[in-house]
């Protein structure tokens, strides 16, 4: 099984997709984790890329398809999860090519729908465990004890710097110039799936179940 997480930034893909590595062994592949990493460790392209993120614009395709390639090259048995990933045309082109390379075909794309007027009051409240990832946010889910990460014990807790109101206007942007297109590319290919991601966590959990069990009766 190999699936797109799809929807615009606080739309709840990268919880979504650390439950379906747990629940599956899936590998999560976030461009956004990748780059960030990249941009703590100092890297050249982390530096290059700083800037750009801060204010919310999109990196070039040709950093973000590199990463992926790499991750690929890397295998996983469960399958992968792109979160985050593709934004672009270019990128969703550069995918299908690579996972048609590697025999792996694209099972589906998975749209997460949220109301936009949701996604400020998400982002700007959103904090996250450095060492172990937990999400929380300072009004739905803080965290038991102040400070502390409920799931491991770490104080790392951190904001991310483009969780900010006007980095999220830009990253709403970029995401309906750029990436909703993609929604219809995928529907045309016959992978495109939607859940409603007002739900609970649990129950957008158990509606991409649904969907990716769907995918495993037709295959
Ligand atoms: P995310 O963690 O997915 O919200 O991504 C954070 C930021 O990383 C985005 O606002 C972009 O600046 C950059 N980024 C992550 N993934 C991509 C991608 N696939 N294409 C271009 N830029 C990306």
């Amino acid at each position: 099984m190999n699936i797109i997480l799809l929807g615009p930034p606080g739309a709840g893909k990268g919880t979504q997709a650390r439950r379906l590595v747990e629940k599956h062994g899936m590998m999560q592949l976030s461009t956004g984790d990748m780059l960030r990493a990249a941009r703590a460790s100092g890297t050249a392209m982390g530096r290059k890329v700083a800037e750009v993120m801060d204010r919310g614009e999109l990196v070039t395709d040709e950093i973000v398809i590199g990463l992926i390639e790499e991750q690929l090259d890397a295998g996983a048995s469960g399958g992968f999860i792109f979160d985050g990933f593709p934004r672009t045309l270019a990128q969703a082109d550069a995918l299908g090519e690579l996972l048609e390379r590697k025999a792996q075909p694209l099972s589906a794309a998975i749209e997460i729908q949220v109301d936009d007027d949701a996604l400020v009051r998400r982002i700007t409240g959103r904090f996250t465990c450095a060492d172990c990832g937990a999400v929380y946010h300072d009004e739905t889910r803080p965290t038991e004890k102040d400070g502390v990460c409920d799931s491991c014990g770490s104080t790392n807790l951190q904001r991310r710097a483009d969780d900010n109101e006007d980095s999220l206007r830009q990253r709403l942007l970029e995401y309906y110039k750029k990436t909703s297109t993609l929604l219809g590319y995928y529907y045309a290919l016959g992978l495109l799936r939607r859940v409603d991601g007002m739900a609970s966590t649990d129950e957008v959990a158990a509606a991409i179940e649904g969907a990716i069990r769907g995918e495993l009766v037709r295959s």
